[in-house]
């Protein structure tokens, strides 16, 4: 077999291997028997040196203009969009997702970077009217230094953009951890950035075990904010750590999102996007939909609408264009789903899945039939905790208060939806549902890259992402106030 050569650091502008000489292979969850690559198995020396590369490449980004961190933004959204069947189709290999939604992904880190890069252009401070009439008072807001960025496998091109992509066009200088199950694509990344033209040390990449290199990342005497993306109890972690060293911290966490379905519904419809929400990318999005509370009076039909679907779901190799559903992401993942599943059989009554799919086109992968339950109780393990895989439970509900009290009874808070054609009850919705990304008549996976990102509850640390919320996290203000030398 063809050896694949490693693909090593981004460190200060240089492809930089692990001190220790550690690879580490990384395989096709669709077909284990597959090699997609082999990175770097990196050191905390990796992560000092990037860390030491960034603050050295610190004064002269932050001093640049902001148009011209612009152009280099702009020029690697164009790069990327030139590698997007490339890229997606690495992103698909190492990760599992679906390539028609690895496409999608990619092309979001496209529409990212143009955004971030139109933010290089847009003003980053105000005017104040001061209590003097000769004083001129202004914010500006400045950049942090160096950024940690931590991100999860699931979203490798979104979410390594979504966070470096703002850091750097209001002048911090970036190291990325990424997730150990998605690195090649972070490494994608790097070589966007680097034929951009981005100067050496503006943004790194260290691939390596996640809790040792992001502790020594966050301990860095050098970085001055952590943004992560992960589980809850990495994402605790991490806030202890960086409350420690005082510096600032982001955190956007785990979801268990309830789609709620009223009386007056269409049924049809709402089926479609619940099946859609729950199953796609087998169900590892954090904003993927995991209960459906259905109003009694219609759960049975809309149960067979939806084991209908659910059952005609094509789950293929992530590659394969067909494929609704790939596998899930790794072995422990998948135990921990199919261990869900048996709570499950206890809890509620199993009408579609609950195992793993037979045949020889499954026979080398991580895959997880798609798997739902009915009449599950809103306090059953499964309808409180994050399986992160692709399993519904359906609960019913009394009323559409009731609904909503059921949705709001767990520990996360980050996207939620609602069908119905009642505009009362959907504004009611609006008002008590405990989420921060509220949808009606919508999926609640699917969100648009210039509006906030972001839960309540345990999914956030109350901070926000994307759109024009990024520069509240990426910068910090200095108020300036300016008067004639000799006085009024
Ligand atoms: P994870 O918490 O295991 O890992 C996330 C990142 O943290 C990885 O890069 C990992 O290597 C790193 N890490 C692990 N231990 C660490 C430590 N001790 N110190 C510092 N860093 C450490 O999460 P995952 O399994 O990669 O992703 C799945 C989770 O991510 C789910 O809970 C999902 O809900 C969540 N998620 C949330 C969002 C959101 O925006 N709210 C988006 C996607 C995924």
């Amino acid at each position: 077999m063809r050896q694949l050569a490693t693909k090593h650091n981004w460190i200060g502008g240089q492809w930089v291997p692990s001190s220790n000489g550690e690879t580490r292979e990384v395989r096709n969850p669709s077909n284990t028997d597959e090699v997609v690559g082999v990175v770097a198995w990196s050191t905390e020396k990796e992560i000092a040196a990037a860390a030491e590369a960034a603050q050295e490449a610190l004064p002269a980004w932050k001093k640049l203009a902001g148009p011209a961190r612009a152009r280099i933004l702009a020029k690697a959204a164009q790069i990327l969009a030139g590698r997007l069947e490339e890229v997606a189709t690495l992103l698909s290999r190492e990760q599992g997702k679906p390539i028609g939604e690895a496409r999608g992904e990619v092309q979001r880190g496209v529409d990212l970077l143009q955004y971030y890069a139109g933010e290089g252009w847009r003003s980053v401070g105000d005017v104040i009217p001061s209590a003097s009439a000769d004083t001129l008072m202004f914010t500006v807001r400045e950049p942090l230094g160096v950024v940690a960025v931590i991100t999860p496998w699931n979203f490798p091109v979104a979410i390594p953009l979504w966070k470096s992509a703002p850091a750097l066009i209001y002048g911090n200088t970036v190291v990325l951890k990424p997730a150990a199950d998605a690195p090649l694509t972070a490494l994608a990344i790097a070589e966007v950035f680097a034929e951009a033209g981005m100067p050496p040390g503006v943004f790194n990449v260290v691939t390596g075990p996640g809790s040792k290199l992001g502790d020594a990342l966050i301990n860095h005497e050098a970085v001055k904010a952590v943004t992560f993306t992960g589980s809850n109890a990495v994402g605790s972690h991490i806030a202890q750590l960086a409350a420690a060293r005082g510096i600032k911290y982001q955190l956007e966490m785990g979801g268990k999102n309830a789609a709620i379905v009223l009386a007056d519904a269409d049924l049809d419809k709402a089926a479609d996007i619940v099946v859609s929400g729950a199953m796609r990318f087998a169900g590892q999005k954090c904003t993927a939909t995991s209960r459906a509370i259905v109003e009694r009076k219609v759960i049975d039909a809309f149960a067979e609408k939806v084991v209908e679907r659910v059952r005609a779901l094509p789950v293929r190799p992530a590659t394969d264009e067909e494929a609704y559903l790939g596998p899930v992401v790794n072995q422990s993942q998948r135990e921990k789903i199919l261990q869900y599943i048996e709570t499950g059989k206890g809890e509620g009554r199993l009408v579609a899945g609950g195992g793993t799919p037979q045949g020889e086109l499954y026979a080398k992968g991580y895959f997880v039939e798609p798997t739902v339950f009915v009449d599950v109780l809103p306090d059953a393990t499964i309808a409180q905790e994050e399986i992160f895989g692709p399993v519904l439970a359906l609960i019913p509900a009394e009323s559409p208060e009731h609904a909503i009290e059921i949705a709001n009874g767990v520990r996360y808070g980050l996207s939620a939806s609602l069908f119905t054609n009642d505009l009362t009850a959907a504004l009611r919705y609006i008002r008590e549902i405990e989420v921060g990304m509220v949808r009606v008549n919508a999926e609640t996976a699917g969100v648009e890259l210039q509006a906030p990102f972001g839960g309540y509850k345990a999914s956030s640390s109350y901070s926000r992402e994307q759109g024009r919320a990024a520069i509240e996290f990426f910068t910090q203000v200095k108020t300036v106030a300016i008067m004639p030398a000799g006085g009024p």
